[in-house]
C-alpha cells in the first residue's frame, strides 16, 4: 500500500479590516481536494518504488471491447499513466460484434499468462456479452478492479486482496487531505457493487472507522440524512443531486457522480451551490476520476507483489 504524509491542512479564519468597523470574517471557501496532483503523487511514488526495487517486470492489462469513446479515453489514460510509473502495460481489443466466447478466451489467456500481473475488463461490455462470466475468469490476484466475488469477499471478510479502484481513491483523498473518518458519519448516495456498496465497507472497516450509511433511490429524506453527515458522497450518476440542502456547514463533500451534459461533464453535486457551506469538496472533472487512475496503479503493484514480485 502506498503511505502518503497528509498535507498541512488549515482551516484558517481569515479576518478583513475595514476602517471604522469591527474585523468581519470573510466568506470561508472549502478546500479543494484536488484528484489530480494527489494521482501525479502516488505516480511519482509508484516510479519511485519500482526504481528502487530495480524496476521489475509489472505489467497491467486491459481489455477493451467495443469502440465507446469514453472507455477508449479511460483505457488510454490509464496506459498513459502506467508508463509514467514504470509499469508495463498492453491493450488487448475486440470489436463490439464480438462472441462471448472471443472475450471468454482473451481474457482466460491473459489470466494465465505469468507475464501479466494485473487484468482491467473496461466497463461497460457490449450488452450481448455475459459480463459476470467474464470477470469470473480473472483470478483474485490479478483482479485490480477488485470487482470479481472472490476479491469483494475478501474485502467484506477483511482478508488481503484488492480493492475497487474508485472507492480506494475516495479514501486516499480523505487520507491526503487530514479528513477525519473515525467516529464521524458518511453517507455514501448509490449502492453499487462498483462503487456505494464496496465504499460503505471501507469506510467502516477498523483503523478508519466511519459509521457509513448506504442510500439509494429508495431512500426517504435523502437531503435530511446527508445533512446529518460529516462526509456525503455521492456515486448515483444523477447531475446536481446533492445541494445546499444535504450539506451541513463544514461537511466533506465527495463526487464520484459523472453526468454528460450540455455544458460538459457535471457531477451529483451542485458545486456552486454548497461552496459556502461545505468545508473541502472534490471538483468534477479532477476529484475522484483521477484518482481511480492512481488507485488502478496501486493494485497493479498489489497485485504484483501477491504473485511474488518483490517490490
Ligand atoms: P449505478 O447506476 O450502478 O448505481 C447508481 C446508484 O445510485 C444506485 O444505487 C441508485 O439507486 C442510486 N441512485 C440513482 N438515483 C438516485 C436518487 N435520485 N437518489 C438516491 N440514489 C439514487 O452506477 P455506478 O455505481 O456504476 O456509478 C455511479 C456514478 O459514478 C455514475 O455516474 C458513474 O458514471 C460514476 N463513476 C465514476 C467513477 C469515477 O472515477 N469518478 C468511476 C465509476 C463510476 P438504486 O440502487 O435504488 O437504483
Amino acid at each position: 500500500m502506498i503511505r502518503l504524509e497528509p498535507p498541512r491542512v488549515a482551516y484558517h479564519l481569515h479576518m478583513t479590516t475595514v476602517p471604522g468597523t469591527f474585523p468581519q470574517p470573510e466568506v470561508q471557501k472549502p478546500v479543494l481536494m484536488d484528484g489530480n496532483a494527489l494521482r501525479d503523487l502516488i505516480v511519482e511514488q509508484i516510479g519511485a518504488r519500482m526504481a528502487a526495487a530495480g524496476s521489475p517486470h509489472v505489467c497491467l492489462a486491459t481489455v477493451l471491447i467495443g469502440e465507446d469513446g469514453p472507455s477508449q479515453t479511460y483505457v488510454r489514460n490509464k496506459h498513459k499513466f502506467a508508463a509514467k510509473a514504470g509499469l508495463v502495460s498492453r491493450n488487448e481489443t475486440l470489436p463490439a460484434n464480438c462472441t462471448q466466447g472471443e472475450a471468454e478466451a482473451l481474457v482466460a489467456s491473459l489470466a494465465a499468462d505469468p507475464t501479466v500481473h494485473g487484468i482491467l475488463v473496461q466497463q461497460p461490455l457490449p450488452s450481448h456479452l455475459n459480463n459476470d462470466a467474464v470477470l469470473a475468469l480473472l483470478p483474485a490476484d490479478k483482479d485490480v478492479d477488485g470487482l470479481t466475488a472472490e476479491s469483494l469477499g475478501r474485502l467484506v471478510r477483511g482478508e488481503p486482496g484488492l480493492v475497487p479502484c474508485t472507492p480506494l481513491g475516495v479514501l486516499r483523498l480523505l487520507e491526503h487531505y487530514g479528513i477525519a473518518t473515525a467516529g464521524k458519519h458518511a453517507v455514501i448516495v448509490g449502492r453499487s457493487t462498483l462503487v456505494g456498496t464496496p465504499l460503505a465497507i471501507l469506510l467502516s472497516r477498523k483503523g478508519v472507522d466511519a459509521t457509513a450509511t448506504i442510500a439509494h433511490s429508495r431512500t426517504s429524506n435523502l437531503a435530511e440524512l446527508c445533512r446529518s453527515a460529516d462526509i456525503v458522497i455521492g456515486a448515483s450518476g444523477q447531475a446536481g443531486m446533492i445541494g445546499k440542502d444535504h450539506c451541513k456547514p463544514g461537511a466533506t463533500l465527495i463526487d464520484v457522480g459523472i453526468s454528460r451534459t450540455e455544458k460538459g461533464i457535471v457531477g451529483d453535486i451542485d458545486f456552486d451551490a454548497v461552496q459556502n457551506i461545505a468545508g473541502a469538496i472534490t471538483p468534477m472533472p479532477g476529484g475522484t476520476g483521477p484518482m481511480t487512475i492512481a488507485c488502478l496503479l496501486e493494485n497493479t503493484l498489489t497485485a504484483a507483489a501477491l504473485q511474488g514480485v518483490k517490490i
